[in-house]
């Protein structure tokens, strides 16, 4: 069988080196091969934006650089029905949309100089597929589509370990698909690997610009990779990805599906990378957040001498939005310390935690968990977090009607300093977040 080939390309602030990573793969040659009334959908991630915060994008979003020189290269080979494809988180208290990212990341300009249709997959139309054990509404433009062009982010996963083309294509996901991949009984590795195998996209370009250490949201740590890694198979790509941040590819359980289910070999020796030496490039990154030994919140909980509170680890069963919400909450925890003990509170979060008791107040977060624990009896007082994912508004209302001092002010001043790491840095630049 023939090697899939993978290019690994310095960027260097050289436009012209997209190009070359999609012509050393052989994405180039599979473009030209196009009729020009083919249609091609473009999916970046964009998985959130925010209109209010503080927002450091590095890691997080496909930068607009690489979007936009693809879209360059699909116009210069006399394609003429190119869209881009997301579904961004949706919070109107934080300024969060695809619209907003669209106009935030200049998309727009995109729009008016080669006619690209900017599609919000929040808004559908969806196809109903049926994988066998469970069914999940992908958008139907993903579907139909003639070309797929998968660019995720190089980054890690605090659930599946890596988030890159696999993981970047549950963007094509409606809002009960998605939550459905957050399953009790299903692990969410296990939804991404048949993604994968649906849609399987003609061309995938891991933009390694940023990679993100314990992502894939703002508070991990982003570091300048400085790499485009492209293939035209996805597998392929997703594995040179994933060791490039220092991952056996046999760790990352939905590439150990995808080789299982269509007989591949998870041995990279299959591979045949050209370009940057894998070895050279290579950097291990950290993607999982400690816990304490007893798994009853962050070590920041310990460093800061904090008691009187129950705050076991997030599992795999929450939602990336709830997740987000779940980080708020123990920022503005910590931000409410003032040296004495909290009043013996816990905190249940996902679609699983059950209580097992001893504390006055049991904070449920989210309807799932609330729901799953609506007739435990070892739960002396519940304070439901209402909302699917709740808000918040409605997050710091219940935390200060209920003994603990919420202030957002906290938060804001936590994303700022999340952003003033990269300040003055001159390698983590903004201008790579908008189209030229
Ligand atoms: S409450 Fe949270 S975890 Fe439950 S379905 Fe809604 S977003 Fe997902």
């Amino acid at each position: 069988m023939q090697k899939q080939k993978v290019s690994i390309v310095k960027y260097g602030n050289d436009r012209e080196n997209i190009k070359k990573a999609l012509e050393m793969c052989g994405g180039l040659e599979k473009i030209k091969k196009l009729s020009p009334s083919d249609r091609v959908l473009i999916k970046p991630n964009l998985v959130m934006w925010d209109s209010v915060l503080a927002f450091p994008k590095y890691g997080v979003l496909t930068t607009s650089v690489v979007v936009e020189e693809i879209v360059k290269l699909l116009a210069e080979n006399g394609l003429t029905d190119i869209s881009i494809g997301e579904a961004s988180s949706e919070d109107k208290s934080r300024g969060s949309s695809t619209v907003l990212a669209y106009e935030g990341l200049g998309y727009h300009k995109l729009e008016s100089r080669y006619g690209v249709k900017l599609l919000d997959f929040n808004r559908g139309p969806f196809t109903e597929v049926d994988f066998g054990d469970f069914k999940l509404n992908i958008a139907a433009e993903a579907l139909e589509t003639n070309f797929l062009i998968d660019i995720p982010v190089l980054k890690t996963h605090n659930s599946t370990k890596v988030s890159l083309g696999f993981k970047n294509l549950k963007g094509c996901l409606d809002r009960k698909s998605k939550m459905l991949c957050h399953n009790v009984n299903i692990p969410l590795d296990n939804f991404v690997s048949h993604l994968g195998e649906r849609l399987n996209p003609g061309l995938t370009v891991i933009d390694g610009i940023f990679t993100m250490e314990r992502g894939p949201a703002v508070n991990g740590t982003a570091h300048r990779a400085d790499l485009i890694i492209s293939s035209t198979d996805i597998f392929s790509a997703d594995t040179v990805g994933s060791m490039v941040m220092g991952f056996e590819p046999g760790e990352i359980d939905h590439l150990s599906m995808f080789a299982q289910r269509n007989g591949l070999s998870l041995d990279a020796g299959n591979i045949d990378i050209v370009g940057e030496p894998l070895a050279s490039v290579t950097r291990k990154l950290r993607w999982d957040w400690e816990w304490k030994a007893d798994n009853s919140g962050p070590p920041a909980f310990e460093r800061m001498g904090i008691t009187g509170i129950n705050y076991p680890k997030y599992d795999e069963t929450i939602c990336s939005t709830c997740s987000f919400f779940n980080n708020l909450i123990l920022i503005l925890l910590l931000g409410s310390y003032d040296g004495k003990p909290f009043p013996n509170i816990e905190f249940l979060t996902g679609k699983k935690m059950f209580s097992e008791g001893g504390y006055d107040k049991t904070f449920l977060f989210g309807k799932c968990i609330a729901e799953v624990n609506k007739d435990n009896p070892n739960i002396k007082q519940a304070v439901k977090i209402k909302g699917c994912p709740p808000t918040m508004d409605e997050i710091v209302k219940v935390l200060n009607e209920n003994g603990v001092k919420a202030d957002l002010e906290t938060y804001r001043q936590y994303r700022q300093s999340l952003a003033d790491r990269y300040k003055g840095k001159d390698e983590f630049n903004d201008s790579l977040f908008t189209v030229s």
